[in-house]
């Protein structure tokens, strides 16, 4: 695993800097409907801690399900990140951070959902949904 290290990025406009630690900066790939609907394909993201934002006045935020929400720039539409309510981490968009030159792909989620009219040739690990929704379940109240 590589090790932990510190991310900068921004919106396509700027409006929104993001500062982060990712303690394993790696890539994350979601083939779900609602990361397709919402980024026109994949959505590729590194999980991030220690985050804040630069511009925090300029997030749009969109609660995409009962646990998680969506946060993107209400000036220019950039996807910014995936958010469990919950958590203190962050599905950062990879698209956004500065430097992503020692960044690879690791895992891909939702295998099952992905359309037919594109594959990664990348060698990672692959997970379908109900592999990621055993492993990674939303708390419950009950
Ligand atoms: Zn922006
Ligand atoms: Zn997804």
């Amino acid at each position: 695993m590589p090790a932990e290290r510190k991310l900068t990025g921004s919106c396509l406009c700027g409006a929104v800097k993001i500062t982060a630690t990712a303690e394993e900066p790696t890539i994350t790939v979601c083939h779900c409907d609602m990361c397709r609907r919402w980024s026109s394909g994949p959505y590729m993201e590194v999980t991030c801690q220690k985050v804040s934002f630069d511009g925090a006045e300029n997030i749009g935020r969109i609660r995409s399900s009962d646990w998680a929400e969506r946060g993107f720039c209400a000036k220019c539409g950039s996807n910014l990140f995936y958010h469990i309510i919950d958590s203190p981490e962050y599905q950062i968009s990879a698209g956004l951070i500065d430097d992503p030159s020692d960044l690879q792909m690791s895992l891909q989620v939702f295998t099952d959902r992905k359309p037919q009219f594109y594959d990664f040739a990348n060698k990672t690990k692959m997970m379908t949904g109900v592999e990621v929704y055993a492993k990674f379940a939303p708390p419950t109240d009950d």
